[in-house]
């Protein structure tokens, strides 16, 4: 985007600020319609945690797309802001029967991922139609904290464990409409992903029920120059071959789904924060900016890379920086980044910051969480206030000593 058109939103909206480009997220959105476009049952879910602004959700209720859920909250979420409950698949880990049952009675597709509770649920609720997280023991993430289909991973039913399955299905006469799996984020080649998409079309001929194969998503990126992303368009040419091959010998026209996060939103999104100081030391200029991993974790939670740029002086002479926070222990951006030279009061905008970025924010150090801006239309709106004092204590009772 715009560095003008940025740093004006600064200056309107105070900083640190969250910026949306809903082109950017309607654009990423297309590419995926278009790649399947063969695919005559096409739903995409927007995974609701990478960014779960109600205006986010409205847009993507309002460009066709379902929603992706992983806890009864973001299931209300979606609910209130008028997405059908039809549209809308629950898939969480480890959550209680009693939630999953709440789920379930506002019509909401849900997803099971052990065998426990899909036998629990089975026999009370037969009649309810069920979906199945398959855990096809494929690693295909980057980072272990988000590669979640390998041997070992806690989510889904593994695929050794489909007899199982069967089993509690014809015990419980319950109904399986679809088959999942989600094999985790940054998926780094597509043949890897082929490989599972392989192992699901196998257990989904073993359940005639079904009316949908879910591949979840994992969709990569790019982040910095030279990095890999999804091949979308080529994954579109192969998967739909294969998915509509399948439907014939299967009998049935299913529908396609996936439940992207990361490659709907991550590139629609700019962080901005003021740098506060610059600081030379013996060995390294830090410039530490007005915010830190309460507002903006990934890189310290995930090593993942934003790049950062100064957007009040995007034409100086680059140096390098150690971009830092605020917060008191280490909180390191970005280490030995070149960047135009940084003077203090200064904007640095960090990029790809529209997934796992505001939705992992919290108030450490008492801080409050940013402002958030939508660039719709050619148009800016505030769509989320700056927290205040009031936010920081509003659940706190005062005991009396
Ligand atoms: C987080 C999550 C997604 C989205 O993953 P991205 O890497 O953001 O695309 C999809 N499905 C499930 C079940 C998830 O938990």
């Amino acid at each position: 985007m715009n560095k003008e058109y940025l740093l004006d939103l600064a200056n309107k909206y105070g900083g640190p600020l969250y910026v949306y480009d809903t082109n950017i997220i309607a654009s990423q959105y297309k590419r995926i319609t278009d790649a399947f476009e063969k695919v005559e049952k096409l739903q995409l879910n927007y995974a609701v945690k990478a960014l779960s602004n109600v205006n986010i959700l409205r847009f993507f209720k309002n460009i066709g797309a379902g929603l992706d859920t992983v806890s009864i909250q973001e299931v209300s979420l979606a609910l209130s802001v008028g997405v059908a409950p039809e549209k809308i698949i629950y898939t969480p880990n480890g959550v209680s029967l009693e939630e999953i049952e709440n789920v379930a009675k506002k019509g909401v597709q849900i997803n099971i991922d052990n065998l426990s509770i899909l036998e629990l649920f089975g026999q009370k609720h037969p009649e309810i139609p069920v979906c199945i997280r398959i855990n096809p023991h494929i690693m295909a993430g980057g980072n272990s904290k988000i590669s979640v289909g390998h041997i070992d991973s806690k989510f889904g039913i593994s695929v050794h464990q489909v007899p199982h399955i069967k089993r509690v299905v014809e015990n419980t006469g319950m109904h399986i409409n679809g088959i999942h799996m989600h094999t985790g984020s940054d998926i780094l080649d597509i043949d890897t992903f082929l490989r599972a998409t392989e192992i699901l079309f196998d257990v989904a001929k073993k359940f005639k029920t079904i009316d949908f194969i879910d591949f979840g998503s994992g969709f990569k990126v790019p982040y910095k120059e030279g990095d890999i992303s999804t091949d979308i368009e080529q994954l579109g040419l192969q998967l739909t071959e294969r998915f509509n091959a399948f439907c014939k010998d299967f009998g049935k026209k299913i529908t396609l789904m996936f439940e992207p996060g990361k490659f709907l939103v991550s590139k629609a999104g700019y962080f901005l924060a003021k740098v506060n100081v610059v600081k030379q030391t013996t060995s390294t200029v830090f410039a530490s900016i007005d915010s830190g991993f309460n507002h903006l974790i990934r890189p310290m939670m995930y090593d993942s890379y934003h790049h950062i740029t100064n957007i009040s002086n995007p034409n100086g002479r680059d140096r390098y920086y150690s971009v830092v926070g605020y917060i008191c222990e280490t909180d390191t951006f970005g280490s030995n980044r070149r960047i135009s030279e940084i003077s203090e009061g200064d904007i640095l905008c960090f990029e790809n910051a529209g997934a796992y970025c505001f939705s992992m924010a919290s108030n450490y150090n008492s801080r409050y969480r940013p402002a958030e801006v939508m660039i719709y239309n050619n148009d800016d709106y505030l769509i989320r206030e700056r927290e205040t004092f009031e936010d920081l204590i509003k659940n706190q009772k005062i005991i009396e000593f």
